[in-house]
């Protein structure tokens, strides 16, 4: 099936007299008919659902249509994309160990990676795209486990070179895994360019009417575990299962459920994976409305004398088109916009108080046109120059396109820019 036909279709099957629609199991446990039977599941040497915090028919049906959606051997539905971004690394590292990331990586990541797991012991070594292979090389050493990157960083919307660093990767022995939450897999399949795990947050384009936070990890079934011991030598708490062994290509995501689902319970509902699977179904709709929309608003702020500078990858001026077009489906950059207005700190304030159509959000990638001002709201602790470090320009907004018509959108900006 074309990626079209699998946001529609994939997942769910209705056979002879059942609904026609995706069914919510808002069940915790499932009932079988001898106790035999339900040893075998707690063995591992048979399929099944036993207890909801590990599988439920619901949440499974999305996680396969996901799967499918990114051409990988299986996924797994978490209740946030952080959970999905810790399981994704806590399932093949441990205290003492260590992890390569690019410093573009969303604000939550960020913390996540350098504070959280700091403290359980795992160092996130941090490295970016002005380095070398060379220079990123020297921060590898024998305790490295993996490469954690975003395909179109949020809110920097630098394009990631996946062919380039899945290699330098695999040359070193350790896998490339991709938070592809702003690409989705209708614009990029990180699998197909050398990545080896894909990470959402599925709370941005894929759920699409911001109604539910959630997340999922996709495993492309392609590494070579073969120096990853917690894969390739016995599990005690499964009376020694080894998961290279038993469940071939699937090992890596079999054990991030029956191991780590089982212990940190990040569950989601069957009613959240319901609300999913509405929006998967009309994911590849929007993606090409948001992306067209929002090339319309970039190529408009550009020429825009309230504006001082736009960044958007589908821009032929932007640093990162070449990349984009490599990447990602028709140059299609999703639907968001980073720009600065004239005036600075105080011009973009103007701007956002000045909006009727676009609501000012925290969230980002929903089909509602919304906008965030990183210096005021998220970053506003920081000082004009301690922002300017940061990264955060004062002038900076997150201009988040939605799938209404561009005309509208475009007379809310201008009505807006008008006031600085
Ligand atoms: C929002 C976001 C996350 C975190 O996901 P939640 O669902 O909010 O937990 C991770 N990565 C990226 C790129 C995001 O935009």
């Amino acid at each position: 099936m074309k990626k079209e036909t699998i946001c529609v279709q994939a997942g769910y099957e209705s056979k002879n007299g059942e609904p026609r629609v995706l069914p919510i199991y808002q069940s915790t446990t499932y009932s079988y008919d001898s106790s035999e039977e339900l040893a075998k599941l707690f063995d591992l040497s048979k399929e099944g659902h036993m207890y909801s915090r590990i599988s439920n028919p619901t949440v499974e049906c999305v996680e396969k249509k996901v799967a499918a959606l990114e051409g990988g051997v299986g996924a797994m539905m978490t209740s946030s994309g952080q959970a999905a971004s810790l399981i994704s690394i806590m399932n093949i590292t441990a205290s003492g160990e260590n992890f390569l990331c690019f410093s573009n990586l969303y604000g939550g990541t960020t913390n996540l990676f350098a504070v959280t797991l700091k403290k359980l012991g795992i160092e996130a070594r941090f490295i970016d795209y002005t380095m070398s292979d060379e220079e990123i090389e020297r921060h590898i050493d024998d305790k490295t486990r993996l490469l954690f990157a975003e395909t179109i960083s949020n809110p920097s919307l630098e394009v990631l070179d996946i062919e380039r660093y899945s290699s330098l990767a695999h040359r070193n022995g350790i896998p490339l895994i991709v938070d592809n939450t702003f690409a989705t897999p209708i614009l990029c399949r990180p699998f197909e360019f050398g990545a080896d795990i894909v990470v959402h947050s599925t709370s941005k384009y894929m759920d699409g009417h911001a109604e539910v936070v959630g997340g999922m990890i996709v495993d492309s079934g392609r590494f070579d575990w073969k120096d990853y011991p917690c894969l390739t030598e016995p599990d005690d708490s499964y009376h020694g299962v080894v998961y290279t062994k038993q469940f071939g290509a699937a090992a890596y995501i079999t054990k991030a459920r029956v191991q780590l689902m089982r212990d940190l319970g990040s569950t989601p509902s069957p009613f959240s994976a319901f609300l999913l699977n509405n929006g998967l179904e009309t994911l590849h709709l929007r993606m090409e409305r948001h992306s067209q929309n929002a090339l319309r608003v970039a190529e408009h702020l550009k020429n825009h004398p309230k504006v001082a500078w736009v960044s958007y990858p589908g821009l032929e001026s932007d640093k990162y088109h070449a990349l984009a077009l490599k990447y990602l489906d028709n140059g299609y950059s999703s639907g968001v916009v980073s720009f600065g207005t004239v005036n600075g700190k105080k011009g973009a304030t103007v701007f956002m108080d000045s909006l009727r159509l676009a609501k000012i959000c925290v969230h980002v990638a929903d089909l509602r046109t919304c906008v965030l001002h990183p210096a005021s709201t998220t970053h506003r602790q920081l000082t004009d120059e301690q922002l300017i470090k940061a990264g955060v320009k004062p002038e900076f907004i997150r201009f988040s396109t939605g799938i209404e018509n561009i005309d509208d959108i475009i007379a809310d900006i201008d009505q807006a820019l008008e006031k600085i």
